[in-house]
């Protein structure tokens, strides 16, 4: 199909998630114009994330014109360490921010509302389903053409952008949201996955329960959901799971034909912990000025250091997995030096600020 008339812009951006705002946001403010955001989804939208935030995400949200603390973000003290089913260590959680429904719907609609309150380009029901890198042009699911100056993807970790991705490994990730009465809490759960952790978090009514696990083919995730539901004593509809992919490893931010990759599309999400919004935030940040500058090294030094950071987390997690270590961790560690263990969860695996 021709490309219709006005169907040039400077800067094209696939997906109004964090990353792609972010990046519009910051075009603009690096005085960048022509930008337009192509969303597949018609927002409210749903989402797939507990929507968990530490003071840095906070930071970068408030910088773009948006205070989490509007979408009732709060922190619940009461945060526990569980292994296979028994108590072993209570944090004074300082770093990790709930919001009032547990979930991502609401923070990603006050996100999209203020970036189009500040005059960013948004079209929803606008999904991309072609690129040609050679010819600079996208094409939507509908037929249309658009051509531009640079694209960036940011269309998550299983957007058209995903399969400019070399990394294979991934992470997959699950979660169920019911109402409750149990009190306000967070536990982390391991030991009842072979390579990640479960989560139960519940605020004022409901309960977030999910899991996440580097992800295997042969694997039964529904069992292995079902089986943690029963231990931790949650009776909820398996029909309710949602899940998807997190990426594990950086992969190459700028590709021929100034085309950029962000957040869950560069691999932008601690492989350990699942913290995705910070880095999707910053690596939009870093698009735009690399856009601005016309200087496409300045995005590609910045996934370089998360490239070294996530291998360190990657290594990290391939070792606290193992059994001798969380042996040491959880039935030594805790017991004998509960206090030193809470020191360095709170200071090194969860960014406290
Ligand atoms: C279960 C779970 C829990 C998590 N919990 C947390 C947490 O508590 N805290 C945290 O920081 N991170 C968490 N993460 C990670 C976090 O969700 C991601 O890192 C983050 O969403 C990445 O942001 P993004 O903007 O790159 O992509 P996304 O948020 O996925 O946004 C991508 C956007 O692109 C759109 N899109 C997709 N395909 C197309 C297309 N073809 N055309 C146009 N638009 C398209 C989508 O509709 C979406 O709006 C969690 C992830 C999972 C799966």
């Amino acid at each position: 199909m021709a490309c219709p008339e006005n169907s040039f812009h400077r800067v094209i951006i696939v997906g109004a998630g964090p990353a792609g705002l972010s990046c519009a946001l910051w075009l603009k403010k690096y005085g960048v114009d022509d930008v337009i955001v192509l969303e597949r989804a018609v927002f409210p939208r749903d989402k797939c994330c507990a929507g968990y935030v530490t003071g840095k995400t906070i930071e970068a949200y408030r910088a773009l014109g948006l205070d989490p603390a509007d979408c009732g973000y709060s922190l619940i003290e009461d945060f526990r360490i569980i292994h296979k089913g028994a108590f072993r260590q209570k944090i004074a959680n300082r770093f990790l921010y709930t919001n009032r429904r547990i979930d991502r719907v609401e923070l990603d609609d006050a996100f999209f509302r203020a970036a189009k309150a500040q005059g960013v380009a948004i079209r929803e029901d606008g999904a991309v389903a072609g690129h040609d890198p050679e010819n600079r042009t996208v094409t939507l699911k509908d037929g249309t053409v658009l051509s531009y100056g640079t694209v960036v993807f940011a269309d998550g970790a299983a957007g058209f952008g995903a399969r400019y991705r070399t990394k294979r490994k991934r992470n997959i990730a699950m979660q169920l949201i019911v109402p409750t009465d149990r009190p306000d809490s967070i536990e982390i759960h391991f030991g009842i996955a072979p390579a990640g952790y479960g989560w139960v978090s519940t605020f004022r009514g409901r309960t977030n329960v999910g899991l996440t696990d580097v992800y295997r083919e042969d694997a039964d995730y529904r069992a292995l959901f079902r089986d943690y539901m029963d231990r931790c004593g949650i009776d909820a509809d398996i029909e309710l799971l949602r899940g998807t992919f997190t990426p594990i490893g950086v992969g190459k931010a700028v590709l021929p034909g100034d085309t950029y990759l962000v957040g869950d599309c560069l691999g932008a999400c601690d492989p350990m912990t699942l913290s995705g919004l910070r880095y999707g935030l910053a690596s939009g940040e870093r698009a735009a000025k690399a856009i601005a500058e016309g200087d496409g090294r300045i995005l590609s030094r910045y996934a370089d250091g998360l490239r070294v950071r996530f291998a360190l987390m990657r290594a990290m997690q391939v070792v606290f997995y193992t059994r001798p270590v969380r042996f040491l961790v959880f039935d030594v560690g805790c017991r004998v030096f509960g206090g030193a263990v809470a020191y360095i969860f709170n200071h090194f695996f969860v960014n406290k600020k």
